[in-house]
């Protein structure tokens, strides 16, 4: 896994197709069918050809995703065969040819993917010619006037986690405006028990809940339900407790989480609720990719 850490973020392209690829490596992609799996209800076909969307099927299961490869001409035989996943494919192009041409694959298989996102938004879809095009300008560009990698973030004391494998750490993919004046405490309280409410209408089952209130995660930790303008909130939020098959609270400081308190700010600014399912929200992308830039190349 380090290696491919390594190998994803030193390829010479723009951070937001390094993100892609690695999320696609990961295969948390949110295609149709992975969302089905979460019990979010969508229906699976494909929204260019009908077929089930699977996250093979997105990038090499339609004739317009084949056509697009076959003009990239990469040199990798795997293309033309029916990979059960991305990370295989990847690794598969990596072997055949030198960097250049995996780079040629992450920006086509990121241009399949946000074709793919606008038909989904209403869009019309877009030609294998168009996709290959766009795919190559935006390539060359970035390598021509764009500078090499983010550089490793330097270490602090306070670096963001990922959670243990197949566990999700509850971080803030919602924003959300409080309609009614909370002291701190109780703010915290709130938006504990919203993301928890967020996470179970995900479908998420085994969740880390993230805050930055040492005395609001401790209360949740505990059996004490805590300072007393908080017991209610603390209360509900335990009863949510059991419903998980698995669940575990952390307290991390403001600068733990760059991208939450990010999120946290943007809000004052919103009307009601955003919520990010299908992507990274825009705000907090570049510090996403400086979170797990300085994972990748120093992995726990
Ligand atoms: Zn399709």
């Amino acid at each position: 896994m380090t290696l491919l850490w390594k190998l994803v973020w030193q390829l010479r392209c723009p951070n937001k197709v390094k993100n892609f690829i690695w999320r696609a490596c990961k295969d948390i992609l949110p295609t149709k069918t992975k969302l089905k799996d979460r019990k979010i209800p969508v229906e699976v076909e494909c929204d260019i050809c009908g077929n089930v969307e699977t996250a093979g099927h997105v990038f090499w299961g339609y004739e317009l995703a084949v056509t697009v490869w076959q003009m990239a001409n990469l040199k990798a035989p795997c293309l033309t065969a029916n990979l059960p996943n991305f990370l295989d494919l990847f690794w598969c192009v990596k072997k055949a040819k030198p960097s250049q041409d995996l780079e040629t694959f992450a920006s086509l298989a990121w241009s399949l993917w946000n074709n793919r996102n606008a038909v989904r938004h209403g869009e019309a879809c877009r030609t294998a010619l168009q996709i290959f095009e766009t795919s190559r300008t935006f390539l060359n560009e970035f390598q021509n006037f764009c500078e090499l990698p983010h550089p490793p973030q330097p270490h602090g004391p306070s670096l963001w986690r990922p959670p243990p494998f197949g566990w999700y750490k509850l971080m803030g993919a919602l924003s959300k405006l409080l309609p009614y004046p909370l002291g701190a405490l109780e703010i915290e309280a709130k938006v504990a028990e919203i993301g928890m409410t967020f996470a179970w209408e995900l479908g998420l089952r085994e969740i880390i809940l993230e805050g930055d209130s040492q005395t609001v995660m401790a209360a949740i930790t505990n059996h004490d339900p805590g300072p007393i303008q908080v017991h209610h909130l603390i209360t509900r939020i335990k009863s949510w407790e059991p419903k998980f098959r698995a669940w575990k609270s952390s307290f991390t400081r403001k600068d733990g989480n760059k991208a939450a308190h990010h999120l946290a700010k943007y809000a004052k600014h919103i009307s009601d609720c955003i919520i990010w399912v299908e992507d990274t929200p825009p705000i907090i992308a570049s510090q996403i990719l400086d979170d797990v830039s300085v994972l990748g190349f120093n992995p726990v």
